[in-house]
């Protein structure tokens, strides 16, 4: 598994095995981690505030993406701002659990490293 699928899997870092949230996803705890790796016992959570840092990946990601979509609107589509933003916040709602998820996936794979001989440990 190559980092890119691990991020997008919500795997382990260091393994690529494990499950870095608990399933099956409940919409009333969206961000429930496991507090270890279930393969090779990496904790998830280092420190506390660990993952405040993924609220900048996931900052920057909306950000980009809002306006992405507000300029195809506004100048490709010749939409007006009122229904451009209607349709970003449709966007955001949807994507909203998903955006979260990643950026502490892509936050947690910045920080630790893939360790191939933990993963081939069975
Ligand atoms: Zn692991």
């Amino acid at each position: 598994m190559n980092v890119f699928s691990s991020i997008w899997n919500y795997k382990c870092p260091k393994c690529r095995k494990g499950d870095l949230f608990v399933k099956p996803f409940k919409i009333s705890d969206p961000l429930n981690m496991n507090e270890k790796c279930s393969h090779c016992e990496q904790r998830f959570e280092p420190e506390p505030g660990y993952f405040f840092g993924a609220m900048f990946i996931s900052y920057g990601w909306t950000v980009w993406t809002i306006l992405a979509i507000v300029g195809f609107c506004m100048l490709v589509l010749y939409w007006t701002v009122e229904s451009s933003f209607i349709l970003v916040i449709f966007i955001s709602a949807l994507s909203y659990f998903f955006i979260m998820r990643i950026s502490r996936s892509m936050y947690i794979h910045l920080d630790m490293r893939y360790d191939r001989e933990l993963a081939s440990k069975e």
